[in-house]
């Protein structure tokens, strides 16, 4: 054959095997989203990977997958996404531990997700640790993952969101997502989730429980938890306290005012009472249009996030976009341009 030829049918056979392993790709994509419509647990678990990876070649694949799930279901209509908050030590895992065995009992399905800046400097996770739930991980009407490594496109927060919406679509009607309440990432749960939850504990002021006034106005419902024993007084007073103060903070978006509630995960005091507040809420919120306002709000937003994430890559990705933009950070530092001008001048930087 001459070099020519050669040449030719070398082109050939690399264009035929691109279209064959575009091919197997859609095929693997479907089938995963096939196994998690099913409901199979490690094809969850593979999805959630999927979406959580910061390679090019694996966001594409990420954008097929969650759009061939949709195609196959739309289980989000029925299902109830709840954040739950408090300072470590509070007792999240163990109230959700309960929590999730109490709404399998009454024949849901659960899925526990976390949201923890911290890992993206640890690298590791302290939420949503299975060790830290051990009747629920073993249950098999549970899927418990933690927290996202660090680095994922658009952050922790874009990923467990994804999450929820794989496991929705995997038939867990019941997504509970978990973080630490003490900074930035109760509002980016705030944004995920219908229902936010707040879990103090008896006696210690908010300064002391760490706790920013932003986060007490975000809740739905606030639990002061280990009301049990020589507690129990304290967190009725504590309770009462709060249900005193709840007049200054704003009205309640949906218009329904927040239950100040006690409980012990340990006796399981409260929890039934916790379920029928969260039912009744969710029900006034599906009665007023404000539960699927708010779904719409949400999405949204994302989806503005999503854009300017994804921008901002393109742009960093571009020829020279990330050496220029290394530049502009050092004449920035040098006092040479204000942190407006440096990102100006990159974001109107010819390609
Ligand atoms: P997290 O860091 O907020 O997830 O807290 P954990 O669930 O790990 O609980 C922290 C500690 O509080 C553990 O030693 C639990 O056994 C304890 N704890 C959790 N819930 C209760 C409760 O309802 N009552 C009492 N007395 N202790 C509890």
């Amino acid at each position: 054959m001459s070099s020519d030829k050669a040449k030719k049918q070398e082109a050939i056979d690399a264009a035929r095997n691109r279209i064959r392993s575009n091919r197997s790709e859609r095929t693997d994509i479907h089938e995963l989203a096939k196994s998690i419509v099913d409901g199979k647990r490690d094809g969850l678990a593979k999805g959630i990977t999927l979406i959580e990876s910061n390679q090019p070649e694996e966001r594409e694949s990420a954008h097929e997958l969650l759009k061939e799930i949709k195609s196959l279901s739309n289980n989000s209509t029925s299902s109830l996404r709840i954040g739950i908050t408090g300072i470590p030590g509070v007792g999240k895992s163990t109230f959700i531990e309960k929590l999730g065995v109490d709404l399998i009992n009454e024949g849901h399905k659960v899925a526990v997700l976390a949201v923890d800046p911290s890992s993206r400097n640890t690298g590791g996770s302290i939420l949503g640790d299975k060790t830290r739930m051990e009747k629920l991980s073993s249950n098999e009407m549970a899927f418990i993952r933690p927290s996202p490594a660090a680095d994922t496109l658009g952050g922790v927060a874009r990923a467990t969101m994804e999450a929820i919406l794989l496991c929705e679509a995997a038939g867990y009607d019941r997504v509970l997502v978990e973080t630490v309440g003490v900074g930035q990432s109760e509002i980016s749960v705030r944004d995920m989730v219908d229902v936010f939850t707040l879990l103090l504990i008896g006696g210690a002021g908010d300064e002391l429980q760490g706790i920013k006034r932003g986060i007490v106005e975000m809740a739905d419902l606030v639990v002061v938890h280990k009301a049990d024993g020589d507690n129990v007084q304290t967190c009725n007073d504590t309770a009462s306290a709060y249900r005193n103060s709840l007049h200054l903070f704003p009205q309640p978006k949906g218009e329904v005012a927040v239950e100040v509630l006690t409980a012990s995960s340990l006796s399981g005091e409260g929890h039934d009472k916790f379920r029928s507040s969260l039912n009744s809420l969710v029900q006034k919120w599906k009665e007023n249009d404000f539960f699927s306002s708010q779904r719409l709000k949400q999405r949204t937003e994302r989806m503005e996030q999503h854009a300017k994430d994804l921008l901002f890559l393109r742009m960093k990705e571009s020829k020279g976009g990330i050496k220029a933009w290394d530049e502009l950070e050092q004449q920035m530092n040098e006092g040479e341009l204000s942190a407006f001008s440096a990102a100006w001048i990159w974001a109107n930087k010819k390609k």
